[in-house]
């Protein structure tokens, strides 16, 4: 790979990609499962942004929504448990023209892979993530995750959680070089699919905690924040998720919240009252690691091994 061009793309003029180019096998998750709601979404922004599928990549851990490669008509790649974000760096560090969405869980991305979720946020590389939170194991059936709500009945804790639960949006807030932070529902179309768009423009890695229904093992969880939109906090700005006026107005708490504020933003996010959904924090000026790792990957191969050869020639006797 090294010294060879890293533009793929079969030169065919005059490709528009429909929403079938983005399809991949059937989809085996539940009925009524938010994945659905969330490849849906993904898929449409491939296809709004024409990101032609060989250009496109889908890389997950492992869990029900690790699961998404399987089912984008992209390259994708399925890694192992916790190791969605060291496999999407690589990607990136080696093809940054490559367009990079990361499918993790909450078990998958809070727990055994937290380490590198610290530190992909610090690396800031261009990539678009999907924390796809429904509060518990689902793939292993019904375990206790980091975020499983206090109380809350599972399979290892059969008499309920017993600690609090990890906020993954706040956590987020605190690592760093964190350069683009939002939330978002899946039972929201409109908001998700904008703060998936707006996620996906933005140059450098890019969070995006995804609350979701799993009606199999949490779903009165989620069917208390669905029915009663009054739980739910709309975040507001001018440079924040651009939503069609009427998408907002069956949330009745809303907040103007200039999303550079990080403090501001941290202190939105540890709100156990109600459930931020927006755009939290932004920044596009942080360091991207992709910008140096990708360095001088357009070098001639004949210039590489003219500098291997005058290095190799400090030996000559
Ligand atoms: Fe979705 Fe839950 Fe079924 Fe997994 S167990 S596919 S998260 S509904
Ligand atoms: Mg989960």
């Amino acid at each position: 790979m090294f010294g060879l061009k890293t533009d793929w793309t079969l030169d065919i003029p005059d490709r528009y990609f429909t929403l079938d180019d983005y399809e991949g096998n059937i989809a085996r998750w539940c009925p009524g499962c938010g994945d659905h709601a969330v490849l849906t979404a993904v898929q449409r922004i491939c296809r709004d942004e024409q990101l032609p599928p060989e250009k496109t990549v889908a890389v997950s851990g492992i869990g029900c929504s690790s699961r998404f490669p399987h089912y984008m008509g992209t390259y994708g790649f399925h890694g192992l448990h916790g190791r969605a974000f060291p496999v999407a760096c690589g990607i990136k560090a080696r093809r940054p023209d490559l367009h990079v969405f990361v499918a993790t869980g909450d078990g998958d991305c809070c727990s055994i892979g937290s380490a590198h979720w610290i530190h992909a946020v610090r690396y800031n590389m261009d990539m678009t993530v999907m924390l796809f939170d429904n509060f518990i194991y689902g793939l292993t059936k019904k375990q206790t995750s980091p975020t499983t709500y206090r109380g809350f009945s599972t399979n290892t804790h059969p008499r309920g959680a017993w600690l609090p639960p990890m906020n993954p949006t706040a956590a987020t807030l605190g690592f760093t070089n964190v350069s683009f932070m939002a939330q978002t529902v899946d039972w929201n179309p409109a908001h998700l699919h904008a703060t998936l768009l707006a996620a996906f423009r933005h140059k450098g890695f890019s969070f995006v905690r995804i609350i979701q229904r799993c009606p199999t093992y949490t779903g009165a969880l989620c069917d208390a924040l669905q029915r009663d939109p009054s739980q739910i906090l709309l975040l507001e700005h001018e440079r924040g998720i651009r939503l069609d006026p009427q998408v907002g107005r069956i949330y009745p708490n809303k907040m103007e919240h200039d999303p550079s504020d990080l403090v501001e933003a941290q202190r939105i996010a540890a709100r156990d009252d109600l459930m931020p959904i927006g755009l939290l924090f932004q920044d596009t000026s942080r360091l991207r690691y992709d910008q140096y790792s990708s360095e001088g990957m357009n070098t001639p191969v004949e210039s590489k091994i003219r500098v291997i050869e005058q290095e190799l020639d400090h030996y000559a006797i």
